[in-house]
């Protein structure tokens, strides 16, 4: 795969919506990528959005550099160098029933302006003529950007209620952004928070992992207490009042409430700069959940069973690495060949839970040559039925005690191995 070139990827985008100028069409830049360069962020895709209609785009781009996957909803990929990547071109279009999330069930072609006002924040809004270096303003968004602030457009209540994934969408782009939610937006989404249920868990994990891996997560998870959203999303994180019995209301008592189970905000913050999604999720959750409930919440967002199983690992040796330096090696080694033991390592180094000298005393067993590290075993299940032990529960706890003796070197062969399983007898 040849890596897009942004400059490249840029100057298609261009070249787009000038061809489409050109065949007489209304075009600009939207979205996301507007945003992004007033921002002085290198957008990460184009967006362009035109008032010529699919056929109109083929017709004009031809078939062979055209995708028509969203063409039902007014969207055509088109695409460019191999450099360049692809860039979306959508017709200006109405709002519509969204049902997930990107896509309107059904949709009616429209202006620019109209199709500025169903979207979802004023910030997300901004259209730019990039022939012309010019921003085109519908929404209110420059203003939006300059003073740092989410802002529904139009009625909040109303377009919460449209799409309830916008709620955690203000969330996590006042968080990536480091950006305020307008104070109306935000009472919208304290109000509306428990409706985040007709949000499918795909969705939901979708935008959590996106908030997660963000530098700013712990002020997202701060948040999500915050408005309310957390009670439904990860009510695991959200503590219950002194009778244990139902979940605080509120948020303030919330916080503190947190903050004295020892609640892992903090140690969130002190990740290194972009966790994967198991090693964020687990550290959340290392405090409040057990390895089941980690689990609980893996299965709820239908995690691959990859990230399920690493998220539970690591909730299940939490604090396996504190006193590593006093362990026989036979106990930590099996830890430490681990396939998550990088993000153990990491989630240690945050949660405090064991000694730095410790967590030193671990890398420095890392370094060591693979057949020191993990040696292969003297002993294996076809060798125990060879010398006519019969296979049963019995056969692991055999093989881990020669496993272990061989670890912490009290042997060193086959033979004595097999001495100590009792089939010394009858050599092979
Ligand atoms: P990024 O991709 O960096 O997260 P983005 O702004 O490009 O940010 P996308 O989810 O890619 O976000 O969506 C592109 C644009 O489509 C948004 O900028 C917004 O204008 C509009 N949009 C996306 N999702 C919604 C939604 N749920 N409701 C209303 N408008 C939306
Ligand atoms: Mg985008």
């Amino acid at each position: 795969m040849i890596p897009i070139v942004p400059e490249e990827q840029r100057r298609f985008a261009v070249e787009i919506v000038r061809q489409l100028r050109d065949a007489g069409f209304e075009t600009y830049w939207a979205g996301g990528c507007v945003r992004d360069r007033l921002l002085g962020i290198a957008p990460k895709d184009y967006d362009v959005a035109t008032a010529a209609v699919p056929d109109e785009i083929r017709r004009l781009f031809g078939r062979r550099r055209t995708l028509p996957i969203g063409a039902a909803f007014g969207v055509i990929t088109v695409l460019g160098p191999k450099e360049a990547g692809p860039v979306e071109v959508a017709t200006f279009r109405r709002d519509a029933q969204y049902s997930d999330g990107r896509h309107p069930d059904h949709v009616t072609f429209s202006s620019a302006e109209e199709d500025a006002s169903r979207r979802d924040f004023t910030i997300n809004g901004l259209f730019f003529d990039p022939i012309e270096e010019k921003v085109i303003d519908f929404v209110g968004g420059q203003e939006d950007l300059r003073r740092r602030v989410i802002r529904a457009i139009g009625q909040p209540r109303e377009r919460i209620a449209e799409d309830r994934l916008r709620m955690l969408r203000a969330v996590r782009f006042a968080v990536a952004l480091d950006f305020e939610i307008d104070s109306e937006t935000f009472r919208a989404v304290c109000e509306m928070a428990p409706g985040i249920t007709a949000v499918s868990a795909e969705r939901i994990a979708a935008e959590m992992r996106r908030m997660l891996v963000e530098a700013h997560r712990a002020r997202a998870v701060r948040t999500l207490v915050e408005t309310g959203l957390a009670a439904t999303v990860l009510p695991e994180i959200v503590p219950e009042d002194d009778a244990g019995r139902k979940r605080l209301k509120d948020t303030t008592a919330m916080l503190e409430r947190l903050t004295a189970l020892g609640f892992p905000l903090s140690a969130l913050g002190r990740l290194q700069w972009v966790p994967g999604f198991p090693l964020a999720l687990a550290v959340l959750l290392h405090n409040v959940v057990d390895p089941a409930g980690a689990e609980q919440v893996c299965r709820r967002w239908r995690l691959s069973n990859k990230e399920t199983d690493r998220v539970v690992w690591l909730i299940e040796q939490h604090g396996a690495l504190a006193g590593a330096r006093a362990l026989r090696w036979s106990a930590l080694q099996p830890i430490l060949i681990a396939d998550g033991i990088d993000d153990l390592l990491a989630m240690h180094k945050v949660s405090s839970a064991a000694a730095p000298e410790d967590l030193a005393h671990c890398r420095t067993c890392l370094t060591r040559p693979p057949e020191q590290l993990n040696p292969p075993p003297l002993l294996t299940g076809d060798d125990l039925l060879a010398h006519g032990i019969p296979a049963g529960p019995q056969f692991r706890v055999l093989l881990s005690r020669v496993r272990a003796a061989q670890l912490d070197e009290q042997i060193s062969s086959r033979a004595e191995a097999l001495e100590l399983v009792g089939g010394g007898g009858r050599s092979g």
